[in-house]
């Protein structure tokens, strides 16, 4: 048995490094086990987001947002950009740079702090103990007075559709396709598929999305979702919903998928199928059976409040617990969890996370719903104001979409904000601000925002909520 750990973090994502780091700015001696390793051998830290999620998805999104403007809209300038041409390889390349300098950042941050990066895949057995097997197979056992669980989730299989890693990929495979697919379809109009399917329809690629359920954005505010349907639907993105893909075949040259619709039974080609369906978490080989540590029907694993799992001692974060699945939940996860094994009486307020789909224009919302107060019985006032009156907007050409405001009809006080347009999730993240401040629409009525910016869309939909918005016509004038 080697040398014992105050805590072992099992899995380097967002959840498990950044709470290895909070442990040791707290002293405590600390390591993480991580089997993700590159071609030398060498540990590949940061998890799904840095390497095959947030970041590298981000990076194709903007990338390909470049390539589209320049492609099509910049004449709307008055820029004429002749003899626009796409290089994948070069656009991928660069992905892969700021991957490596991310991951390359995080190895450096847990060296700064002191963190010991132990490389293999772990298991949690009973009494604390983490068996650890490398590469080679060998194994060997560390012990921690804390354990914490961090091991993150992988995309979800349907059987109709299995990945083969060429024609039909997961998000991973999607995000290094080497070339534009002509005909592209996306099972699940869920983040990922809205994402990716974004970015190679902005390279050019024809992308049938095919969503299961009936209703698009199901967890969105149903107005904000109905927009941003409409704006996609302009964009040109063709979401066909109620659409159950029933099964798939693969020939030499295309994927044919068949799906149910309304009854009726459709069978559409193409060259590529990025399937999309959620994620699991990754719990299945990650404890022994008497580790003390259990998992629900779904396979998250059981914690509190707080995030301490039944077995003492041992804690689970980030995707593999219940709530969103979402880097910064994870994050403040392994940080809460850090401040407790360090004695804090730490917590998470789970009410007030924001959620982002990074499409262009952008979806994100915090808090909650119209209809979340509908059926909670919630008295409420709601204030809305469209990007089309806001002048920043007009002068940028992204007019599109519109900031939403609820507050309690009695307090005033911010319930949740809903923002489909140019910046959005930088819009809510204001209102995180807000509400965590307790602020009511007044407060944001009464503050001052710098002209001419998008942020002035909030003001105006607080103000909207008393029928006072300046720049249109309110329904209720008071
Ligand atoms: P999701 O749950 O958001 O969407 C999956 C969609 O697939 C659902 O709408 C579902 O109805 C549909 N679906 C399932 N089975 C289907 C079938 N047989 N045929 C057609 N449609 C089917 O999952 P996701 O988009 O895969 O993302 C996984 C997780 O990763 C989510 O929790 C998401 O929040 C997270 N994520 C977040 C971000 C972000 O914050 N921007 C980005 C990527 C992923």
């Amino acid at each position: 048995m080697s040398n014992p750990f105050d805590v072992i973090v099992i899995g380097s994502g967002p959840a498990g490094y950044v709470c290895a780091i909070r442990c040791a700015q707290l002293g405590l001696t600390t390591a993480v086990v991580e089997q993700n390793v590159n071609e030398q051998a060498q540990p590949l830290l940061g998890g799904t987001c840095l390497n095959v999620g947030c970041i590298p998805s981000k990076a194709l999104l903007d990338s390909s947002h470049r390539y589209a403007e320049a492609a099509g809209h910049l004449s709307d300038h008055g820029i004429g950009v002749d003899g626009v041409s796409l290089d994948v390889a070069g656009m991928m390349a660069r992905k892969d740079k700021i991957v490596s300098q991310l991951t390359g950042g995080v190895s450096g941050l847990l060296k700064a702090n002191g963190v010991s990066v132990i490389t293999g895949s772990a298991v949690l057995l009973a009494g604390r103990q983490v068996e650890v097997t490398d590469a080679s197979g060998e194994k060997s056992i560390h012990t921690a007075g804390n354990i914490v669980l961090a091991a993150g989730s992988e995309p979800a299989a349907i059987p109709p559709a299995p990945v083969d890693g060429d024609r039909i990929v997961d998000s991973t495979g999607a995000l290094c396709f080497e070339a534009v697919p002509e005909r592209l379809g996306v099972i699940g109009a869920g983040v990922i598929g809205l994402e990716l399917g974004s970015v190679w329809a902005r390279l050019g690629a024809n992308v049938i999305t095919l969503e299961a359920m009936d209703q698009f954005l199901p967890n969105m505010d149903e107005q904000i979702a109905t927009e941003s349907a409409k704006i996609f639907a302009k964009q040109g993105l063709d979401i066909r919903l109620g659409a159950r893909v029933t099964d798939v075949a693969v020939s030499s040259d295309a994927v044919s998928v068949t799906y149910t619709q309304n009854d009726s039974s459709e069978t559409v080609e193409f060259d590529r199928l990025i399937v999309a369906v959620g994620r699991t978490p990754r719990t299945e080989k990650l404890f022994a059976a008497d580790s003390g540590v259990t998992v629900d029907e779904r396979g998250f694993v059981f914690v509190n409040d707080y995030c301490a799992t039944e077995a003492p001692g041992v804690w689970a974060v980030g995707d593999i617990v219940r709530g969103p699945m979402l880097a910064h939940k994870g994050s403040e996860e392994g940080v809460m969890v850090a401040e407790r094994i360090h004695g804090k009486a730490a917590q998470l307020n789970y009410d007030v996370i924001p959620s982002i789909i990074y499409t262009h224009p952008e979806v994100a919302a915090v808090g909650k719903t119209e209809q979340d107060l509908k059926a909670e019985g919630v008295d409420y006032k709601v204030g809305s104001f469209p990007f089309a009156a806001i002048g920043r907007a007009m002068a940028s050409g992204e007019t599109d979409g519109m900031v939403k405001i609820l507050s309690d009809a009695d307090s005033d006080q911010i319930l949740g904000a809903h923002v489909v347009g140019p910046s959005a999730a930088d819009l809510v993240q204001q209102i995180v601000i807000a509400i965590e401040m307790a602020a009511s629409t007044e407060d944001l009525q009464l503050m001052v925002f710098g002209h001419p910016t998008m942020s002035e869309a909030v003001h105006e939909a607080a103000l909207a909520v008393d029928g006072r918005a300046i720049h249109m016509v309110n329904r209720a004038k008071r």
